[in-house]
């Protein structure tokens, strides 16, 4: 039996566990079960992966979707692991071969989907041979109404119940302290050790920027920092996919469009393209989500803002998989949050539903309008404490404020004068004494408010019933009418101050090409454009090469001997056979450039 920091160092070419992984292996190998929370990107495969190598046995792992399991076992044969997969997408005879292989002890992990496991004969069959492991991942399945696999996922139960002293682990980004326990209860493992790490991604940079004219906005963004790089672009609707999507080539930048109403094929299809691609830019809704196993995604943009910090934290978690940095910019501001609060007081559901959904857009919102840590706000929301992180738009530019009490109390009274009646753009208009003829038949001309906020312009007065909305001051009802809340009061009496946050074009930009060393940068590309002749020779996508992190430390160290390339991380036995040779004679003509 191999010791687990062999297999780490030789297999997969880290040189030191993650805080966190080394106990979940130990406690594994011990024969332990396992309750595993860690964020995306955490490093969840490596916690499986090492037992099943390790232990005697085959590990087994349990994943929900067929197009991942297909490129992680894809990856691990890369890296010289014995790994198959067992899923519906396979035909009579693959299937055949790999029970064989099973049965023979050729695999070291098999990956098998949920469905299968309802099979009685399958189980008894996967039951008569030596497991080291199984793991579940994905195993917030189990406990989220409505969710696709679901009704598989709980009766994974009753295939656990029958495992005798084979460990099992269940995996999970989710955070939340409810579905936590319902994963150890409804799959039969109450005696699980749990593993909770923090859900921090530090290589992900937090931007917020005001949303003015997207498009350009986003070309601009993508030439400046991300060119050729993958990256996801969320928007809220189809035709914005696919509209948005047009655009970018139209610039020249690689883009497909993804939503759920397109066929399943042609998802599939985009899906894979996007997998392999190296430069691509997929504009998506948000039915663009837990397939996306991508490594290197570089950046997350959000060009409507999500419904909840929830789903806005999961869906830029998805960038910088591979821990080299990545971005996470969202588009905040416009008619956004107006609109965002219109739709849900417009939704035919009771008025609590209605209030929670509102105020979890308010959170966001929130998070969107602050002056102070970006990271340290969304961590909070998830119950964590951390200081000023360094790598978000406020920590890089400090944002300003101003003392805006007299303007707040301006654009309040006007709600309250106007009978609470109307939407931010006519209010901004009486403040700037605009709209002379409906203002005259409405009886809002003679106000003695009526055009006496001429001191800002109509930008600032739309950022300022934004921040007010946003601080909970004022409420949107539907048709977008404003409504004065009781802590409106506090402003309009002059008990509470308003602060404005001004808006800054954009923060300091520092993707990973700016934060590099340009001559780290220009190595960079040289050895990014080795990776994608080896990626194409084999027929793998670029990151089961060698991950940007890997190439990047290359970058930086300029390994030129056997042993120093093998201390790269991520570059292990096998990979330094297969394309030891070749990166190293191309990082040695980088030396002597350099020299
Ligand atoms: P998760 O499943 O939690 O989203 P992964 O298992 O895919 O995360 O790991 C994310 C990335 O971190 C991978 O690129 C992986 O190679 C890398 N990684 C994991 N563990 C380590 C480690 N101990 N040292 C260096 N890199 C690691
Ligand atoms: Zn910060």
């Amino acid at each position: 039996m191999q010791s687990a920091l062999h297999i780490l160092e030789h297999v997969f070419g880290f040189s030191q566990f993650r805080p966190g992984q080394q106990a979940v292996v130990d406690a594994v190998m011990a024969g332990e079960n396992a309750l595993v929370v860690m964020p995306t990107g955490g490093g969840k495969s490596l916690c499986y992966q090492v037992p099943a190598l390790a232990m005697p046995g085959m590990g087994v792992v349990i994943s929900p979707l067929i197009a991942l399991m297909d490129d992680q076992v894809r990856g691990l044969r890369e890296a010289g692991v014995r790994a198959g997969a067992l899923h519906s997408g396979l035909d009579f005879q693959q299937a055949q071969a790999m029970r064989n292989a099973c049965e023979v002890g050729a695999l070291d992990v098999l990956y098998v989907s949920p469905e299968r496991l309802l099979n009685q004969a399958f189980t008894d069959w996967l039951l008569g041979l030596k497991l080291s492991v199984v793991a579940i991942d994905e195993a917030h399945c189990v406990s989220q109404w409505g969710h696709d696999f679901r009704a598989d996922y709980l009766r994974l139960n009753e295939f656990v119940q029958r495992l005798q002293s084979t460990p099992v682990m269940a995996l999970t980004a989710t955070a939340d302290a409810r579905t936590r326990e319902d994963i150890v209860q409804l799959l039969g493992i109450a005696d699980a050790k749990r593993f909770i790490t923090g859900f921090d991604r530090p290589n992900i940079q937090y931007r917020v920027v005001p949303k003015q004219k997207t498009r350009e906005q986003l070309v601009k963004f993508i030439r400046q920092e991300f060119v050729e790089q993958c990256g996801i672009v969320y928007c809220r609707s189809r035709r914005a996919t696919e509209e948005l999507a047009e655009y970018l080539q139209s610039k020249g930048i690689e883009a497909l469009a993804y939503h759920a109403g397109l066929p399943q094929e042609d998802r599939l299809k985009r899906q894979r393209q996007f997998t392999r691609s190296e430069s691509m830019v997929m504009v998506a809704t948000i039915a663009f989500g837990m397939g996306v196993d991508k490594p290197d995604v570089r950046f997350v943009v959000h060009v409507d803002m999500p419904f909840s910090v929830e789903a806005y934290y999961q869906e830029t978690g998805r960038a910088g998989r591979d821990g080299a940095p990545a971005t996470a910019l969202l588009f905040y501001g416009g008619h956004d949050l107006v609109r965002a609060m219109q739709m849900i007081s417009e939704k035919d559901a009771p008025e609590a539903v209605i209030r929670a959904d509102q105020a979890r857009v308010l959170k966001l919102a929130g998070i969107c309008e602050l002056v102070s840590c970006r990271r340290q706000a969304l961590l909070s929301c998830f119950g964590e404490q951390s200081s000023a992180c360094g790598n978000c738009d406020n920590c890089l530019t400090p944002a300003q404020s101003v003392d805006a009490t007299e303007s707040a109390q301006r654009a309040l009274s006007l709600v309250y004068r106007t009978q609470q009646s109307y939407g931010v753009g006519y209010l901004v208009e009486l403040l700037l004494g605009k709209n002379d003829e409906l203002a005259r038949q409405r009886g809002h001309r003679d106000l003695p408010i009526y055009g006496t906020g001429k001191a800002l312009n109509e930008k600032q007065w739309r950022s300022l019933y934004r921040q007010l909305i946003a601080a909970g001051y004022l409420a949107v009802a539907p048709h977008g009418s404003l409504h004065l809340n009781e802590t409106a009061r506090d402003i309009l009496r002059g008990d509470t101050r308003f602060h404005l946050r001004l808006e800054t074009q954009s923060a300091k930009q520092s993707s990973r090409r700016a934060q590099m060393a340009p001559h780290t940068s220009e190595r960079f590309e040289v050895l990014r454009k080795l990776r994608k002749e080896l990626a194409d020779e084999y027929d793998i996508a670029s990151y089961m090469v060698f991950n940007d992190a890997t190439l990047i430390e290359m970058a930086e160290r300029l390994p030129t001997t056997y042993g120093q390339m093998l201390a790269i991380n991520g570059v292990g036995d096998k990979k330094m056979d297969k394309y030891g040779q070749q990166f190293l004679a191309c990082l040695r003509n980088l030396e002597a450039a350099a020299s």
